[in-house]
C-alpha cells in the first residue's frame, strides 16, 4: 500500500504518497495511542464529513490525545487531499496519533500529536457479498466494558481483537465475524454495527459498549421516518435463530446484507434491500 502514486496530507502539508513516512519510535505505533476516521466521499462530498472531523476530535478527547486542529481544519485538510488527488469518489481516513517525542515510555504527555489524512479507492466492503448476504463467523473474542476501555473512541487499540476476529473467520472461508459483548450480548461485527429484523420490526444492540456508527444513526433515522418499530436492547445470543434478516452497517460496510451467522442463515429480504437502496440514494444525493 505504501508503493503508490498519490498524495497525503501530513501535520499540514501534501506529500508524496511514497515519502509519507514516521519513525519506528512513533508513540502510536508501540503503545497504540492512535485514533481515526473511516469516511466515504461521494460525488465530490464526504457523507457526514464534518461529523467525522468532531469524531476524531471526540476520540482523541477520549484517549486523552488533544489535536491540535479544530474540526473546521480537520474538513479542509480532507478536500485538499481529495483535490489534489483529483478524486470526487474516495474513501477516506484520517488517522491521529502521539509521534516521537523527547520520551519513550508509556507517558507520553510530551510528545507530539500528529495527523495525516490519506484516501483510496474503496469498493464493497464485503465484495458480492452486498448483493448475496455475507457469511460471517462468530468470534471468541468478546467487546469489552467500557469500564476497561473508551469504547465509543474510534482508537486503534480497540482494533486487536477486531483484527483477529477477522482472521480467524478468513480462514474459515467467512467475509467477518460477529462479536458478542463482555456481558455475552450480541455485539457487532469488526468494522460495522449489526440489525436484526423479525416480524416486520427491527432489533438492534443498544450501542453501550461499541461504537455508535454514524451509518447505524443514520439508518436507525430512516427506519424512523419510514415507521418501522425499532428495539434497542440488549439481544441474547440464542435470540439469533429467531431473527430473519440482518444487515450490517458501516461506512465502508454501507448497508450489507448479512446471509449466515455461525449456524444460523437470514433471508436478504424486502425490508434489507429497502434501507440498503434508500441509503446508497441518501449518501449520493
Ligand atoms: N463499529 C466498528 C468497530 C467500526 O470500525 C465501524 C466503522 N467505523 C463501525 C462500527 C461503524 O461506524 P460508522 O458507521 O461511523 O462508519
Amino acid at each position: 500500500f505504501d508503493d503508490r502514486d498519490g498524495t497525503i496530507w501530513m501535520d499540514g502539508t501534501l506529500v508524496d504518497w511514497r515519502e509519507a513516512k514516521v519513525h519506528v519510535l512513533t508513540h502510536g505505533l508501540h503503545y497504540a495511542s492512535s485514533v481515526f476516521e473511516g469516511e466515504r466521499c461521494y460525488n465530490g462530498t464526504i457523507f457526514k464529513g464534518h461529523e467525522h472531523s468532531q469524531r476524531l476530535i471526540r476520540s482523541a478527547e477520549l484517549i486523552d490525545m488533544e489535536l491540535p486542529y479544530t474540526a473546521e481544519e480537520i474538513d479542509a485538510a480532507k478536500d485538499d487531499m481529495l483535490k489534489a488527488n483529483g478524486w470526487t469518489d474516495a474513501y477516506v481516513r484520517a488517522v491521529a496519533f502521539r509521534g516521537s517525542g523527547q520520551d519513550m515510555g508509556v507517558s507520553a504527555a510530551r510528545n507530539p500529536v500528529r495527523l495525516v489524512v490519506a484516501g483510496w479507492q474503496w469498493g464493497n466492503y464485503y465484495g458480492d457479498a452486498k448483493m448475496k448476504g455475507a457469511k460471517l463467523d462468530i468470534s471468541k473474542w468478546k467487546r469489552p466494558s467500557p469500564e476497561t476501555i473508551p469504547s465509543q473512541a474510534k482508537a486503534a487499540g480497540l482494533y486487536m481483537i477486531c483484527t483477529m476476529s477477522k482472521h480467524a473467520a478468513e480462514a474459515k472461508g467467512c467475509s467477518d465475524a460477529m462479536m458478542f459483548d463482555y456481558r455475552g450480548y450480541v455485539a457487532e461485527a469488526t468494522g460495522a454495527n449489526i440489525f436484526f429484523v423479525k416480524d416486520g420490526e427491527v432489533h438492534t444492540p443498544t450501542a453501550d459498549c461499541f461504537l455508535n456508527g454514524l451509518t447505524r444513526q443514520t439508518v436507525l433515522q430512516m427506519l424512523h421516518e419510514r415507521g418501522v418499530t425499532v428495539h434497542e436492547r440488549h439481544i441474547m445470543p440464542e435470540e439469533l435463530e429467531g431473527f430473519e434478516q440482518c444487515w450490517l452497517t458501516g461506512t465502508a460496510a454501507e448497508v450489507t446484507p448479512v446471509g449466515q451467522i455461525g449456524d444460523y442463515s437470514f433471508e436478504v429480504g424486502q425490508m434489507t434491500r429497502d434501507i440498503a437502496e434508500a441509503y446508497e440514494k441518501l449518501v449520493r444525493s
